[in-house]
């Protein structure tokens, strides 16, 4: 059919959950638990994953070991592991561990960046631009991660205009590739096409990553849709780990299952296991003690 004629043949996954999945987490893990889940999902094939992140221990508890668990992940070659650094602070306790790559992040909102990292977006930018400038130096790789995207929880719409200027200083800084947070998951398939016609306007899909949150449902239609344009990378978190924190009892990153079965119908390469991934998800959310927002891995566990 037509509609899925020119999808892509492979996507890439990066897996987000041991980080903006456990953050919004309230059990604080183990150090062991956690490097057994990251261990298991790169079992599971994925190759590329945010783990831990270097922010202050007393502004998120579950991170405080993240120097721990960075020595402590089986390195592997081919497998990416990436860390979030929010300052030249953080970015000192990356260089001191020897990190390949880190994640740098902010938002198309002022309100969402004051919230958050406590300074507008401009500001924002000209911090991450000298955490950039000392992983440049060490030919640290630099993803870059843009919130709020399809909209702001606190200034609703926002600007398209703003995400073209914020994804450009971003390349600028370094980063291989960008990837565009639905943050409080209000995005729909035609709002996803008409950002995504500005934005390959100017850069090419291999440059830019999608992130869903399924908070309201549509986290696989705007995947469908962003795959029916072009993109191959997408951001997901096993076992839906995470949570909206602008929702309670909401879901927020879309699961990594959820997308796995929707690409597998359509014949779409992942490299994951998902028998695999089954385990490293049913493995913390059970260290957790939660259920699972994933509606595929929830049948999957239901039917064992
Ligand atoms: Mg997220």
């Amino acid at each position: 059919m037509a509609l899925f004629k020119d999808l892509p043949k492979k996507v890439k996954i990066v897996e987000v959950g041991p980080r903006d999945g456990l953050q919004n987490e309230k059990t604080i893990l183990s150090l062991e638990d956690k490097v057994k889940y990251i261990n298991l999902l790169i079992e599971a094939g994925l190759n590329s994953l945010e783990v831990c992140s270097f922010v202050r221990a007393d502004k998120i508890p579950q991170m405080a070991d993240s120097e721990k668990l960075y020595e402590k992940i089986e390195k592997k070659e081919n497998v990416h592991l990436s860390c979030l650094v929010p300052n030249e602070k953080g970015m000192e306790r990356a260089l001191s561990l020897g990190v390949k790559e880190i994640a740098l992040f902010t938002a198309t909102s002022d309100t969402f960046n004051q919230k958050n990292i406590n300074t507008n977006i401009k500001e924002s930018l000209s911090r991450l631009e000298k955490v950039a400038t000392m992983a440049q130096k060490e030919n640290i790789r630099i993803r870059g991660y843009i919130s709020t995207v399809f909209g702001c929880p606190y200034e609703g719409n926002t600007s398209t205009d703003t995400l073209m200027e914020v994804i450009q200083k971003l390349i600028d800084f370094g980063a291989y590739e960008v990837s565009l947070g639905d943050t409080i998951g209000v995005g729909n398939p035609k709002q996803v096409d008409k950002v995504l016609d500005k934005v390959l306007e100017k850069y090419s899909v291999d440059k830019l990553a999608m992130h869903f949150h399924d908070t309201r449902g549509l986290a696989l239609a705007n995947i469908l849709t962003s795959l029916q344009k072009g993109i191959y990378i997408f951001d997901s978190s096993s076992g839906g780990l995470g949570g909206c924190p602008y929702a309670t009892g909401a879901s927020g990153n879309v699961a990594t299952e959820d997308v796995f079965y929707l690409l597998h119908s359509l014949g779409i390469e992942t490299g994951i296991d998902i028998e695999k991934l089954v385990k490293a998800s049913t493995f913390i959310l059970n260290k957790l003690n939660k259920t699972t927002p994933s509606r595929y891995l929830s049948t999957l566990i239901a039917g064992k």
